[in-house]
């Protein structure tokens, strides 16, 4: 008789329990989105518990619903990026999407790796952190989106996101959009999430969330600096400046062209862009006339060199930010120049010193520095890199120059002979991110990033050799 109530007793309370959780994932919207952090995060534990419950294969279901919504949305979410940010390029938006969709890491990532010897088995698996908290940035609010998405959930997490407040809009459709497609492919609703209006105050509510295990900031040096100061499992990827060195073992034109389609990719709004060129002297003349037979570039003489300077850098030497992710015949025009729409980027040899050599600029607007050999190039390149890990670039067929730039660079990404982009997987091989960790060390963050190391051992057994 006791034993029966006792199971009875049980029943109900995994029935109100159910119960519970059920209430929670309707606490959020249908949609992804809740009227507090609270309650997307809430939400979002119920929905990764019941993703615990979906096997291996419904898991690759939900992914692969995931990359198949993002490439159908894509006009539509790249065009209200640009119409919202004022940043970047539609057709630029449109590639960036399809990257994110179809090259971010999914469930393959997390195939577990075994050990057997004299005794026994271990088996490593990469098991979910759980709920993740993920701050994300103005310049990408729809690749960050995906990329992280596919890569959270791929490892079994839920994640709220916390988006830039000047890309709420695009933010909320490319959650809803991808909410959607989970939910309609079976999987449960809250799995993403967050609020109509993101801001500071909501920020921090993520990051101090009780229920919210691991943060992901992708962003400038100050939100990195905040959530590694959380307490919590946290990854960085932060900003970067990344020098381009040109040496006279080169193959000029192909470095000419390559840089100019990285440097004006999206307006030099990705972190990986080229910012500056370092140029030995021998070849700079050579470099500066390939670029232009691009049809692609636009060459300052230095008067107008001084005046755009004026108007982008301000007096207390920071980036003018209406000026980020601007077209070159916006910026230009502000020193009354009226260039033609096949223009991408305009170009102008620079002193060392100059404030564009040092600073992120992300905008088509890029310093040339000419120097006297690799050795003062391959300084110089380390010094405004400042340290950041991000991305440095070389173009140079010799094997001793790439290597000590390599070595000296200590960049999460070396490009050789290409365009930036070719080091997150455009035109490159490997697979892509759009959280690139520098500053936690983890790099082009993939599904296995976001988990935890698990290790069970048979001891004595199931060596079957
Ligand atoms: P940002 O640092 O201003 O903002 C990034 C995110 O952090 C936003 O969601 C913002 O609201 C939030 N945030 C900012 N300060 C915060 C604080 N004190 N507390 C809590 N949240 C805070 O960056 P941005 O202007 O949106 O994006 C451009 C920057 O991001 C550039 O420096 C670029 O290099 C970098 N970036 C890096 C990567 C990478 O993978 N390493 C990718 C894209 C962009």
């Amino acid at each position: 008789m006791e034993t029966n109530l006792e199971s009875i007793s049980a029943a109900v309370r995994k029935v109100l329990e159910e119960l519970v959780e059920e209430r929670a994932s309707l606490n959020g919207s249908p949609s992804g989105i809740c009227e507090t952090i609270d309650a997307a995060v809430e939400s979002a534990v119920a929905a990764q518990k019941r993703l615990q419950e979906i096997s291996l294969e419904g898991r690759k279901d939900l992914i692969a619903a995931i990359r198949k919504a993002a490439l159908d949305a894509n006009e539509r979410l790249s065009a209200l990026a640009v119409k919202e940010t004022g940043l970047g390029r539609y057709e630029d938006k449109v590639r960036e999407n399809v990257l994110c969709a179809t090259k971010s890491t999914g469930p393959e990532d997390i195939e577990p790796r075994a050990y057997s010897g004299d005794h026994g088995l271990t088996l490593v698996e990469y098991a979910p952190r759980g709920v993740i908290g993920s701050l994300t940035p103005i310049t990408n609010p729809t690749g960050t989106l995906i990329h992280n998405s596919i890569c959270m959930i791929s490892a079994g997490n839920a994640v709220v996101f916390n988006a830039h407040p000047n890309a709420k809009e695009t933010s909320v459709e490319t959650i809803k959009t991808l909410h959607r497609a989970i939910v309609e492919s079976g999987g449960p609703p809250g799995l993403i999430g967050s609020v109509p209006k993101p801001t500071l105050d909501t920020a921090k509510e993520l990051i101090e969330h009780p229920k919210v295990s691991m943060l992901v900031a992708t962003g400038g040096r100050p939100v990195v600096n905040v959530v590694l100061r959380s307490g919590k499992k946290a990854i960085g990827a932060g900003a970067g400046n990344p020098p381009v060195v040109v040496d006279e073992t080169a193959n000029v034109r192909r470095a000419a062209e390559c840089i100019i389609n990285g440097a004006s990719m999206n307006n030099n709004i990705f972190c990986t862009s080229e910012k500056e060129v370092i140029v030995v002297d021998a070849v700079a003349d050579a470099l500066i006339k390939f670029m232009l037979e691009t049809g692609k570039a636009y060459l300052l003489s230095p008067e107008q060199a001084r005046q755009i300077t004026e108007i982008v850098v301000t007096p207390e030497r920071k980036i003018n930010g209406r000026f980020i992710g601007k077209n070159v015949q916006v910026i230009l025009k502000e020193i009354g120049l009226s260039i033609g729409e096949e223009y991408r980027i305009a170009i102008f040899e620079a002193p060392k010193t100059h404030p564009l050599v040092w600073l992120e600029q992300m905008m088509p607007v890029l310093p040339i520095v000419r120097v006297a050999n690799v050795s003062e190039a391959i300084s110089l390149a380390v010094e405004v890199e400042q340290g950041n890990r991000h991305t440095a670039v070389m173009h140079s067929n010799h094997i001793e120059h790439m290597t000590r730039f390599a070595r000296a660079v200590q960049t999460t990404i070396f490009v050789k002979n290409g365009p930036s982009y070719a080091g997150i997987g455009l035109g490159g091989e490997g697979h892509t991110a759009f959280t690139i960790a520098g500053p936690t060390g983890e790099g082009l963050t993939s599904a296995r990033t976001f988990t935890r190391i698990r290790r069970c051992t048979l001891v004595d057994s199931f060596r079957i050799i």
